[in-house]
């Protein structure tokens, strides 16, 4: 899933419009772009954009989750609101939404589709901050960065119409996201870093919060950089490249930029209390693994996957790669009334044929497999699979090669196939996450002392990162802390 960069994309910071002849190609371009007050090339008009985003957006929330939780959504969603409506683009369909993923990220599609993680949210620690964030991505949407660097041959491929070319099933590893992910991966310059920071500058002064804690969430982005926090650490800068000086030039922009209101919102307490209860970190009741079993609570199945073989756990499939990358397991949801119908409808899709089909139940469960050959442009895979009806929910469990690569891979997977068995251990259906507890200090104390009194699941760097602490410092009574408590493993216990 690559995709040109630097090819074709005009800047939105670029002065010059391009004319003439691609204008005529074109039908969109030149236009002052109303938030940033510069002419602006782009080959996408409003009502494009729009529906960019709209496409999008079930695929993100497909991939990603939503935070089930209500009330955080709706609190995003009205800070999201009172800054798009001191946008220059007020009447966009803005949707603000908070996803189910423990990396610390926050993007834009075009049309007014925001995101922020639960990730970032736990490292977040004001509401002026949460809005400085928001107000970067909608800085993003009102000066049409991500539109006005898709090429015309993007242009094609996004979300608008071009289906797979395989089966979603043969999608290679990392073909889960569909086209319209790619919307994600389009890398912002520091120019448009540096433009989105003003604006999100402009709009939080607008809704009278302290413009000045907008530089305090990229510190943090640096700190925990700087200090890696494994696979939590900030997928935003990924596609948010830091400028230099960045914080300095967000405390000189807010320096002049006039707040409407005195004094100026920060609502820390309001938006600590907010993140009481909230999820930390990976969720395991949605699948984890020990070595290569995988167990997954919510569901009550465990299976093995081959030794050596790279995992991956997603919202929408359970993977493992062979380590010469060369073979493919694949764990989703199925679709049909009974194991032998989805395997049936499997079995009929263009260029597949089937072997002879078994009915026998694997461990106990209802199901139906079958080898299979699926044939394609791209080549000749060999593959097995099997359709499992485990606790009502009917799943498609598959594993598949190169066909030459296939005799010496097939071992491995008719053995993953068939590990597949209900969970019944309490200890692991009973695995619960890590939530942020928030709490008000009723006396001085140091870090250390509350942790232990609070029996603190997660290292004493990460908290001190959470919290913005140095050292072990002494805290005053009344400071509030945010802690992530319980989630340990079975292993663990
Ligand atoms: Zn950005």
């Amino acid at each position: 899933m690559s995709m040109t960069k630097e090819g074709s994309r005009v800047s939105a910071g670029s002065k010059v419009c391009l004319g003439g002849l691609l204008l005529v190609l074109l039908a969109t371009g030149c236009a002052v772009n109303p938030a940033t007050g510069k002419r602006q090339f782009t080959l996408i008009t409003e009502a494009q954009e729009i529906q960019m985003g709209r496409q999008a957006d079930p695929d993100i929330v497909g991939a990603l989750g939503l935070y089930p939780d209500e009330s955080l959504q709706a609190y995003v969603r009205e800070l999201g609101d009172q800054l798009a409506a001191v946008s220059e683009r007020p009447n966009l369909p803005w949707t603000f939404r908070v996803l189910d993923d423990p990396l610390i990220n926050a993007f834009a599609l075009p049309g007014g589709f925001i995101y922020v993680t639960r990730g970032i949210m736990a490292y977040l620690d004001s509401e002026a901050e949460l809005v400085g964030v928001l107000g970067h991505e909608i800085g993003h949407v009102t000066a049409r960065h991500s539109v006005s660097r898709i090429s015309r041959a993007q242009l094609a491929q996004l979300g608008l119409g071009v289906g797979m070319i395989l089966a979603p099933e043969l999608q290679p590893f990392e073909g889960l996201a569909g086209a319209s992910m790619q919307l994600l991966f389009l890398k912002f310059s520091r120019d448009d870093e540096r433009e989105a920071d003003v604006l999100g500058v402009r709009y939080m002064s607008r809704a009278g919060y302290d413009p000045t804690q907008l530089s305090e969430v990229m510190a943090m982005l640096t700190r925990v950089t700087s200090e890696e926090v494994g696979p939590r650490g900030p997928e935003w800068l990924s596609t948010h490249p830091n400028p230099e000086n960045r914080e300095g030039l967000i405390l000189e922009e807010a320096a002049r930029t006039e707040v409407s209101r005195d004094p100026p919102l920060v609502a820390r307490e309001a938006y600590l209390r907010r993140l009481d209860g909230m999820i930390y970190g990976e969720n395991p009741r949605e699948g984890f693994f020990r070595e290569q079993v995988f167990h997954h609570p919510d569901m009550a199945f465990s299976l093995d996957f081959p030794q050596g073989w790279r995992t991956a756990n997603s919202k929408q499939a359970v993977q493992a790669l062979s380590s010469q990358e060369d073979a493919l397991l694949v764990l989703t949801l199925g679709e049909g009334a009974t194991p032998l119908a989805g395997l049936r409808s499997f079995l009929a899709e263009e260029g597949m044929q089937g072997g002879t089909i078994s009915e026998a139940p694997v461990n106990g469960i209802p199901a139906a497999a079958a080898d299979f050959r699926f044939t394609s442009s791209d080549g000749t895979l060999d593959g097995r699979v099997v359709f499992l009806q485990h606790r009502g929910t009917l799943l498609r469990f598959l594993g598949y090669a190169p066909s030459s690569a296939w005799p010496a891979r097939r071992g491995a997977v008719r053995a993953s196939l068939e590990s597949f068995r209900p969970l019944t251990d309490r200890r692991f259906l009973d695995v619960q996450p890590a939530r942020l507890k928030v709490l008000t200090l009723p006396r001085s104390a140091s870090l250390s002392w509350v942790l232990e009194q609070e029996g603190a699941s997660h290292r004493m760097e990460e908290v001190r990162r959470l919290n913005r602490l140095e050292g072990n410092p002494p805290l005053p009574a009344g400071h509030m802390l945010k802690i992530p408590v319980g989630g340990a493993l079975p292993e663990d216990l």
